[in-house]
């Protein structure tokens, strides 16, 4: 959790600002507000962080993947290509805005691949809401050549990926839209928190009305303001806006540090044999957020596993066996578990959830543990942390040996 890591002053201080003025609304009441407009300075420091033409931020990360994906266009019935690997709001927002979810395989870059997306490709197919996971990035030139050959909405759930780019491009600017999530776990947080960024002034539009129940926000009259289109209450409040303004202008010095123990730990670890790692697929773009190891089978990383358990090495994630993250624990989703009815349940699900064949996705994330990495570590606890991981995987290949 690298944002709450470095919590004070700065928060405090912009979280002051409205707190002076008692204006909790991003809108309107611009006398009381004396000049203090926080979600537009967080929108501004998004521009400027990502060198988008245009960022709004909203209520949550999965209100924000939603709301791009229906400000790009992708609605009831449309089949949308997601990651069995993700964080199951990804799912949830293609199903809540009305589409349905058609699962296809991930590679060793730990997000979908151009390789996998063709495969379930049909004249159907509408877009993709690519996944940027574990704090590095997609394929993005094999993914981009499918997405113009085959006229597809792309939509980028950067979540967890806010400080990662692309042969200098950061992501959420590769689609129609794409979507940041600054919840309590990510690289900075507003206590709960979204974005959503475009280059696209049409497509801006849209997500500025349809995240706040149509309003064009033209005028000083809230009440009889036009509503061109209808939309939905998934606004931020100047309370949260302070908070990941503040934290958003720390993610320069947090992904550099980030990068620096990334770089520690990776050289260190390099040299124990059975450990790789997941593909980088710009190394300089990396936010850093995660050490993203490969053991050499499920097998292997599972004991790898209980060998940290066991030495009690904290900090890190087998997704595999995580519930939110990882489609085998998905029954809710394989049986459609609701609380009421979803368009796709009335149109139908072509693909059979109970039966997806993801060979690839299965071995990948059996193999994989991730480890958070910390800016406010010291040297000494990153060789430490190294030298940790590397008994419990040499321990691991000793367990297997008898
Ligand atoms: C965290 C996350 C989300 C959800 O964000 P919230 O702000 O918690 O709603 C969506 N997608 C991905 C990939 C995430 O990691």
């Amino acid at each position: 959790m690298p944002g709450t890591e470095l919590f004070g002053a700065e928060e405090r201080k912009e979280i002051n600002d409205v707190l002076e003025t008692g204006i909790l609304f991003r809108y309107g009441h611009d006398q009381q507000r004396r000049g203090i407009w926080k979600a537009r300075e967080f929108e501004e420091e998004v521009k400027k962080f990502t060198s988008a033409k245009y960022a709004h931020t909203v209520s949550n990360g999965s209100a924000a993947i939603a709301i791009a994906m229906a400000a790009s266009g992708i609605g009831a019935g449309d089949e949308v290509i997601v990651p069995p690997f993700t964080y199951i709001a990804s799912v949830e927002a293609v199903l809540f805005i009305g589409a349905i979810p058609i699962f296809a395989e991930i590679d060793e870059t730990l997000c979908l691949s151009a390789e996998g997306i063709k495969k379930v490709l049909t004249p159907k197919t509408k877009g993709i809401c690519l996944v940027h996971m574990c704090g590095g990035t997609a394929d993005m030139d094999g993914i981009m050549e499918l997405v113009k050959e085959h006229n597809l909405t792309l939509v980028e759930d950067a979540g967890q990926a806010f400080g990662a780019s692309y042969k200098g491009t950061s992501v959420g600017l590769f689609g129609t839209a794409g979507s940041f999530s600054f919840d309590f776990f990510k690289i900075a947080t507003a206590g709960e928190g979204g974005a959503i960024i475009t280059n696209s002034e049409e497509t801006y539009k849209k997500i500025d009305s349809y995240s706040d129940h149509g309003h064009d926000h033209v005028g000083t009259n809230r009440g009889m303001e036009q509503h061109p289109v209808l939309g939905f209450n998934y606004r931020i409040s100047e309370l949260h806006a302070a908070v990941g303004l503040a934290q958003t202008r720390k993610v320069p010095h947090i992904r550099e540090v980030n990068r620096k123990y990334k770089k520690m730990l990776t050289d260190i670890l390099s040299k124990t044999e059975g450990i790789s790692f997941a593909t980088l697929t710009d190394p300089a773009g990396d936010s850093a957020t995660f050490l993203n190891l490969l053991l050499p089978d499920t097998e292997a990383a599972q004991r790898t596993v209980d060998e940290l358990n066991k030495a009690g090495v904290g900090g890190f994630n087998y997704w595999y066996s995580n519930m939110y993250h990882f489609i085998n624990q998905w029954d809710h989703v394989k049986n459609m578990a609701t609380v009421s009815k979803l368009p796709a349940e009335v149109l139908g699900i072509p693909q059979d959830y109970n039966d997806l064949q993801l060979p690839k996705s299965q071995e990948v994330i059996g193999r994989l543990i991730s480890f958070g990495v910390r800016c406010t570590w010291t040297e000494e606890e990153v060789k430490s942390l190294a030298n940790n991981i590397s008994n419990a995987v040499k321990a691991a290949s000793a367990v297997a040996a008898i």
